[in-house]
């Protein structure tokens, strides 16, 4: 099966941080894709705006290099005509210089008009407001606002007011990859394309559901910024609680951006506070043998008494009639023993099992897999095959996108390519509103007050785990276990 292109229209991109790591190594290729793809129309141009000083040929060649590191397999042969559609302008967002620049190069071109502000929320009022300025922004434009879209419910209001005042809600693009993903719009196709699920998807029939994002990496150079943020702002407060918004919400009216949005919303709202004992935080030690390639979190940070965590696990509720009593574990975690984002539906025993004992009990499950390999794949008990008695085995239904698909299908498109088109089609669905992001900060707020106010000290884990035992612990003492974390 061949997925279809559907060109967007003509569009100018302004990459605000166009020379940054997220451009180079997501936002070019990503768009270098896209038209190799034959999806980006004649007479559409991309403009790199940053502090450096280069020229447009500086700028060419500084993407044709990331596009060759970043770029992946699917590539074309045409990268020079690609690069033709770039340009550059360097720009000072808090200052004078760059913006007549600017300014002429979008004069009297009559198409759509993104400004992604690829660089830190601290900039954004700046770019906004000279947006504005220089009349470049008209009620059609858009803008792309990279995270963290604020560190606690105040700072993201003050963020949602500065934007405000410059742009409309239907102007603003919040991105959170997550949401770009394949899998991730799969399974509103799999809950509200069938019939199979929806009757099943509630207290009655579900025992729990699980979600983990494993990360094999470290902090990195990012220790600074790291340190300030932690597993609960970085990844919990937006995307675990993405993918928990699109496994729990109720069926939308239609799929249009704000009918997804108002049931995403509704599940935050419902979120109980999580209490203290049905949280772990943990911090990653050092790699034996291999301190100084791989050191322990206190050390990449630089501060031997950092008590921010690297990796969180927590049990939530949601406190409506489709899932009360249903507990939602989430965990996430860095320096863990495999990369694996993955949601699993743990559906609950038959009623009564009209076979013996030694055929053994098992449960459906449903697993949604991120990455890598995205797909779907559904636990169902069969009869073992051959004589011997009734034995029941476990065999997965699979709906893996790249076999079902082929090689030429979508689950190839990176969720930042096709999170990109959809503001240039004007699609908001997969992008956060001012009032989602506000009320997952809401939720969060007092969760990491309280372990503030508690003195609570992350506990260690060894790298290349699935994280602190206590973790364990908060599924074992339910009767439950985590899935296991595999590559
Ligand atoms: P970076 O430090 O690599 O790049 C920053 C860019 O901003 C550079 O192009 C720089 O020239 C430009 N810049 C800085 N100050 C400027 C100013 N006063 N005027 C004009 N341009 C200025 O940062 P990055 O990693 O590319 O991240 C950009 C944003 O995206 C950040 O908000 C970050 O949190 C977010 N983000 C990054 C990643 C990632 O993988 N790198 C992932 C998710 C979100």
């Amino acid at each position: 099966m061949v997925s279809r292109v559907i060109p967007v229209d003509p569009f100018d991109l302004v990459i605000f941080g166009g020379t940054g790591d997220l451009a180079r190594r997501k936002i070019l290729p990503g768009l270098y894709r896209r038209f190799c793809a034959g999806q980006m129309p004649e007479g559409a141009r991309v403009v790199g705006a940053a502090r450096t000083e280069m020229d447009a040929a500086g700028y060419r060649e500084m993407v044709a290099e990331a596009i060759r590191e970043f770029g992946g397999d699917e590539t074309c042969d045409d990268l020079e005509e690609f690069l033709e559609k770039l340009d550059y302008v360097a720009i000072d967002a808090r200052g004078e210089a760059g913006w007549s620049e600017l300014h002429s190069l979008m004069a009297s071109r009559d198409q759509i008009e993104v400004y992604y502000f690829s660089v830190g929320p601290s900039l954004f009022g700046d770019l906004a407001e000279r947006l504005q300025q220089w009349g470049l922004a008209g009620p059609d434009s858009r803008i792309v606002v990279e995270k963290p879209f604020g560190r606690d419910l105040e700072s993201a209001q003050a963020l949602n007011a500065t934007l405000a005042r410059y742009f409309d809600e239907q102007q603003i693009y919040r991105i959170d990859h997550y949401l770009g993903k394949e899998t991730v719009q799969n399974l509103m196709a799999v809950r509200f394309g069938n019939v199979l699920f929806e009757p099943l998807w509630n207290r009655q029939y579900v025992d729990h559901i699980q979600i983990t994002v494993a990360e094999t990496v470290g902090v990195g150079g990012r220790g600074e910024y790291y340190d300030k943020s932690g597993a609960m702002r970085d990844m919990v407060q937006n995307h675990l609680m993405q993918l928990l918004c699109l496994i729990a919400m109720e069926p939308p009216a239609r799929f249009d951006p704000d009918a997804v949005r108002d049931e995403k919303l509704k599940v935050i709202r419902a979120l109980d506070p999580v209490l203290p004992h049905h949280l772990i935080r943990g911090q990653y030690l050092a790699e034996p043998g291999q301190e100084s390639r791989y050191p322990s979190y206190r050390e990449a940070v630089g501060d031997p008494r950092s008590r921010t965590e690297s990796f969180i696990a927590l049990k939530a509720h949601i406190s409506n009639w489709r899932w009360h009593g249903t507990p939602f574990y989430l965990r996430t975690g860095k320096r863990m023993i495999a990369r694996s984002s993955e949601i699993t539906v743990v559906f609950k025993d038959t009623p009564h099992s009209i076979f013996t004992e030694d055929a053994g009990r098992h449960r459906n499950v449903l697993s949604i897999r991120l990455q890598p390999n995205e797909g779907i794949t559904l636990g169902v008990t069969i009869k073992e095959p051959g004589p011997g008695g009734m034995r029941l085995v476990d065999v997965p239904l699979d709906m893996t996108f790249a076999e079902a698909l082929g090689p030429e299908g979508g689950a190839q498109v990176d969720a930042y390519e096709r999170l990109i088109m959809d503001v240039i089609r004007g699609n908001q669905t997969l992008f956060m509103r001012d009032d989602e992001v506000e009320a997952a900060w809401a939720w969060t707020d007092p969760i990491i007050q309280g372990w503030e106010a508690r003195h609570d000290v992350p506990k260690p884990y060894d790298s290349g785990s699935t994280g602190p035992t206590d973790a364990l612990e908060l599924m074992r003492r339910d009767g439950r276990e985590w899935r296991k974390v595999s590559p």
